[in-house]
């Protein structure tokens, strides 16, 4: 069933994307631009070395930060890899695990994912886990099989603690594409996920929508009943884009 009077969750992905000095820019934007409110939760998901700057310029602020992908493992001989328990020491509340850029640019399998979203929830950190059909699932007919699929890897594996994760549905034909998913076709694909997410007793997970989302269609994405707020790319990278998306 639908639950309208859940509050937004809004996560901005800068992808690989920034410098100090775009970054202090952008951020001070934000952070001047962005008013507390009871019913909206705003994050930034940003590149690992940006870490530090995003913690000293959103510290005190009510925007929280987190990181876009994290390691499986805990410590060890893992090259290039960062674990769950750095992210936690700078700060960080989100990590999105499971973004399509990585199961689909490196190989990232739907069991990968799922021990990336333990990780992630063993050091304190909320997971945003990322779902998606290819524009081929979508024209086969067959976005339940891959959703579905996608999802159980995680319910499998975490059990219980998947009430304790977010959830984000981003058709892979729609990130970055320019290309948005309608408000019915969302709210569809959320309806599935979230009577999924009650069988496994998390039907309260926030399930976000990502894809092309900008100022002119968060409005009518975010008013589906089933969609608890939005993974936003590339308009993350724009201040007055992105508050207004945040607000809407
Ligand atoms: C994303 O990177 O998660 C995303 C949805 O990108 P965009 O908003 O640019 O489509």
């Amino acid at each position: 069933m639908s639950t309208p009077q859940r509050g937004k969750l809004v996560v901005g992905n800068w992808k690989m994307n920034g410098s100090t000095t775009a970054n202090a820019a952008l951020l001070a934007a934000l952070v001047a631009g962005w008013r507390a409110r009871p019913d909206r939760d705003v994050a930034l998901c940003v590149p690992y070395p940006y870490l530090a700057q995003a913690r000293e310029a959103l510290g005190g602020s009510p925007i929280a930060w987190g990181a876009q992908d994290v390691s499986e493992h805990a410590s060890g001989a893992y090259t290039g890899q960062v674990s769950a328990a750095m992210l936690a020491e700078f700060g960080c509340r989100y990590v999105l695990v499971g973004h399509s850029e990585r199961r689909h640019g490196c190989g990232e399998t739907d069991a990968i994912v799922a021990a990336k979203a333990a990780a992630a929830l063993d050091a304190g950190l909320t997971p945003v886990v990322c779902v998606g059909e290819t524009l081929a699932e979508r024209d086969a007919g067959q976005w339940q099989v891959a959703v579905t699929r996608q999802v159980d890897a995680v319910v499998q594996r975490l059990g219980a603690d998947c009430a304790r994760t977010v959830l984000a549905y981003e058709p892979v034909w729609a990130i970055g594409t320019g290309r948005t998913a309608t408000p019915e076709q969302a709210q569809d694909v959320h309806a599935h996920l979230r009577v999924q997410l009650r069988g496994a007793a998390a039907a309260g997970v926030p399930i976000l929508y990502g894809g092309s989302v900008k100022a002119a269609n968060a409005g009518a994405l975010f008013a589906q009943a089933d969609v608890d707020g939005g993974l936003v790319g590339g308009a993350s990278l724009d201040a007055a884009e992105f508050l207004a998306i945040a607000g809407a």
